[in-house]
């Protein structure tokens, strides 16, 4: 058992009733990212929670179900939170992550955090469909208000728990949607889900025909492929490169004929911030469509839950309940 930190004027305690796993939890109990883990690890940031007890400033009410996602706090003064991209926020002292630098997550009973990155979904949504929104939607929402408009060509790399949702979420918005898979067996699934076209990455002749034709691409694999030639290959002149995925290789971009002969941009993208996941929530509210494809367990069998993302077999988001 854990001791939560002392409650402080914006906190709220929520009583955790699902978590989403994402691929970052995995990342975090594996010590992938240094110092961002602390042993004994507990993960989970895609937190659905009932609010039990609030601080004096907190601007929820007891009773209010929210979702918490990979963002726990920032310091709403620098020049990224003042711009509504806290997200983006480089103060140390004050960000903070649901459940990485120090922060205990919520596979959990119970997590105390700031009211102001606690998010309350409209009616009508699956509330264990919340969570999966909040890291893993917001963190392709945020690429796709940022990177596209509609009618582009968006191509998705890797359907998992976030590609999944940028498929839907680009096809919501009004793309064209090509989703790249090492699974063929996902082919029927994706396409049902609002791809245009599905693409098996094993098949080099389904890559090369798709050659030159996608506006922007994003790629949310967790490892680097057996080659990126293909992927950038699929990009139109002036085509962009968004990295979601963490992936820990260098990529080797080359600079002559890639980014110069067609222009292409590279570019990362992180989370999102506290008004692209209200907008997200709205936007969910709206078209039921983009609601997660989610398996659910129960949290004593997280070991097994986790085992699975693990083998990319969730089709396509795990939730934990209790
Ligand atoms: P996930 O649910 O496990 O899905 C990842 C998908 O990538 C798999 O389903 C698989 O799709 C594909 N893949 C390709 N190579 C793989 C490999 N070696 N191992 C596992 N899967 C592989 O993961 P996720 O939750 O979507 O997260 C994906 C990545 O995004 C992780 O690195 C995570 O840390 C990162 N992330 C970044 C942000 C951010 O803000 N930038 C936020 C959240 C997560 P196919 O079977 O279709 O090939
Ligand atoms: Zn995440």
């Amino acid at each position: 058992k854990f001791k939560s930190k002392a409650m402080e004027p914006y906190d709220v305690d929520l009583e955790v009733l699902s978590c989403g796993i994402c691929h970052s939890d995995i990342h975090l109990n594996e010590g992938d990212w240094g110092a961002f883990s602390e042993f004994p690890q507990v993960s989970g940031h895609e937190i659905v929670g009932k609010v039990i007890d609030k601080g004096p400033l907190a601007s929820l009410e007891v009773g209010d179900v929210v979702g918490v996602g990979w963002q726990a706090a920032s310091c709403h003064a620098c020049e990224y939170c003042t711009t509504g991209q806290e997200n983006l926020c480089q103060d140390a002292a004050k960000v903070r992550y649901t459940c990485a630098g120090g922060s205990k997550g919520g596979f959990a009973d119970y997590w105390r955090g700031d009211a102001r990155f606690c998010f309350k979904a409209p009616p009508g949504l699956d509330p264990r469909t919340i969570g999966p929104l909040m890291c893993g939607g917001g963190t392709m929402y945020n690429p796709l208000v940022t990177h596209t408009k509609p009618g582009m060509h968006v191509g998705i790399l890797g359907v998992g728990g976030l590609g999944h949702l940028g498929v839907k979420l680009a096809k919501a918005r009004g793309n064209s949607v090509l989703a790249i898979s090492r699974l063929e067996a996902k082919r029927a699934e994706v396409l049902a889900m609002g791809a245009d076209q599905f693409v098996a990455s094993d098949d080099e002749a389904q890559l090369a025909a798709a050659k030159n034709s996608v506006d922007v691409l994003i790629v949310t694999v967790p490892a680097a492929p057996p080659s990126w030639t293909p992927y950038f290959d699929l990009l139109k002149p002036n085509g962009k490169m968004v990295f979601v995925g963490a992936v820990p290789e260098p990529v080797p971009v080359q600079i002559w004929p890639w980014v110069c002969l067609k222009q292409l941009s590279v570019v990362g993208s992180i989370i999102a911030a506290p008004h692209d996941l209200n907008a997200l929530l709205q936007f969910a509210g709206k078209h039921p469509e983009v609601a997660p494809a989610i398996e659910v367990m129960k949290f004593k069998d997280i070991n097994k839950a986790i085992a699975r993302v693990k083998a990319a077999d969730v089709r396509f988001r795990m939730v934990l309940e209790h």
